[in-house]
């Protein structure tokens, strides 16, 4: 652990908050899972382009000509962040779930599409209008390929099929098989898109070595805030599908009919999805988070991590009425993003705590992945815990849990905090 790198400069490392028992102590920020803190390096990259900031391939200005120039450069950076294919397009959206949303909007027409039941609500429910297959979770990486496996092998009749799936889980930080996952997807004849959003902060995503035909992922989790996310992959589906939103800049060209309608030819590069004015700075404070990353080095940035899930479990283990949640055990290979129950507390208190007496912010509720959780915590699929609702009575199974999560910018010091608060 001596070799461990140094975290990575964020913002908001110094600010300090108040404490019920008196002064201030600086903010733990341990819900990278939610949202990571952007990094200075993005940060100062923002500021230095702000200056210079005008509307994209709209202006004729020479402003407007450079923030076209790098809104299309921020492309390419992401293609070659995610090791795209050259053939595929990259797509800006606003999150994940938009991401997700214009692809369900895109299927072909009977399309089916199966999905695991522990994926988070923006994976799980965009495919609603089409036929889906929900998927028992597994108990292990192997089991996962096995019931994909067969129940693509089931399905009939053979037409277009899409399979979904979270490379890490917000909820056990578990990585899941995408590559096992994509080969099976595609001997049946299906595609696979990747939710990439807790995996793409922390490991290197490939989509050639992946082989997935789509990757989602959001930047305010990979270190980038400003409502900005990125859908990349396969040109053909989203090309035949109608915009995803009507309306200028996916429009090439419009005209009046004779019989006085309107007739739209739409663009077939991403524009097509991209309609309004984008965001240019969204876009921009992506491609700089995916060069700063790919800068640090993600075996270094990967090494730290491990240190910090050692730390954290390793200490966790000292708590007996501790519970870590898992589907996958132990040994799983996992990212830094660790939920757990504690025997005799409710989740909400206990979350409330650790802000209020040690500065600490961690998340607690069902994740926005309530199958998931219920599944995890033995409680009833019906029960009524939510986000935010209230717990379980004493004595009673714990309704919510808590989550940590933490990654490149996490400094030693916070998650050593959280273990001893939790002690
Ligand atoms: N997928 C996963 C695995 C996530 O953790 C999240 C965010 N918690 C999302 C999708 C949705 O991301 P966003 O809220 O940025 O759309």
């Amino acid at each position: 652990d001596q070799s461990v790198c140094a975290p990575l400069p964020v913002l908001g490392r110094g600010v300090t908050v108040p404490l019920v028992t008196g002064g201030d102590v600086t903010y733990a920020a341990l819900d990278y899972a939610a949202s990571a803190p952007a990094l200075q390096r993005v940060w100062d990259d923002v500021a230095a382009y702000a200056p210079y900031y005008g509307s994209v391939h709209r202006g004729a200005g020479y402003l407007s000509q450079l923030s076209t120039d790098l809104f299309e450069n921020a492309r390419r950076t992401v293609a070659e962040f995610l090791d795209c294919r050259d053939t595929d397009q990259v797509v800006f959206t606003r999150s994940t779930t938009d991401s997700l949303n214009l692809l369900a909007a895109a299927l072909p027409a009977d399309c089916q599409v199966f999905v695991f039941e522990t994926e988070h609500h923006a994976s799980l429910l965009p495919w609603r209008a089409a036929q889906v297959t929900y998927l028992d979770a597994p108990s292990s990486p192997g089991q996962a390929v096995e019931t994909l496996e067969r129940a693509l092998a089931d399905r009939a009749p053979y037409g277009p099929a899409l399979v979904c799936v979270t490379g890490a889980s917000n909820v056990t930080g578990e990585l899941w098989p995408v590559q096992e996952l994509a080969a099976a997807a595609h001997v049946h004849g299906a595609r696979i898109v990747l939710d990439a959003a807790q995996l793409a902060p922390h490991h290197p995503v490939s989509v050639k070595d992946l082989d997935v035909d789509w990757v989602a992922f959001s930047g305010h989790k990979l270190y980038a805030p400003f409502g900005s996310g990125v859908l990349a992959g396969r040109a053909d589906w989203l090309r035949q599908a109608e915009p995803y939103l009507a309306g200028g800049g996916a429009s090439r060209k419009v005209t009046r009919r004779t019989d006085g309608g309107v007739d739209v030819e739409w663009h077939d590069t991403a524009a097509r999805h991209e309609a309004g004015s984008p965001n240019v700075i969204g876009a921009y404070a992506i491609a700089s988070a995916c060069k700063a990353l790919t800068e640090a080095g993600f075996d270094t940035l990967v090494a730290r991590e491990q240190h910090l899930i050692r730390k954290v479990r390793e200490g966790l283990a000292d708590v007996p009425e501790v519970r870590i949640l898992s589907l996958f055990g132990d040994d799983a290979a996992r990212v830094g993003v660790i939920s757990f129950v504690v025997e005799g507390w409710n989740s909400s208190h206990f979350a409330a705590a650790l802000s209020a007496e040690y500065g600490i912010g961690v998340r607690d509720g069902l994740f926005c992945a309530h199958p998931l959780v219920r599944t995890l915590l033995g409680s009833d699929p019906q029960t009524q815990g939510e986000c935010g609702a209230p717990e379980a009575a004493p004595g009673e199974k714990s309704l919510n849990a808590i989550r940590v999560s933490f990654g490149a910018g996490t400094p030693d010091e916070h998650v050593e905090r959280f273990v001893n608060a939790v002690k």
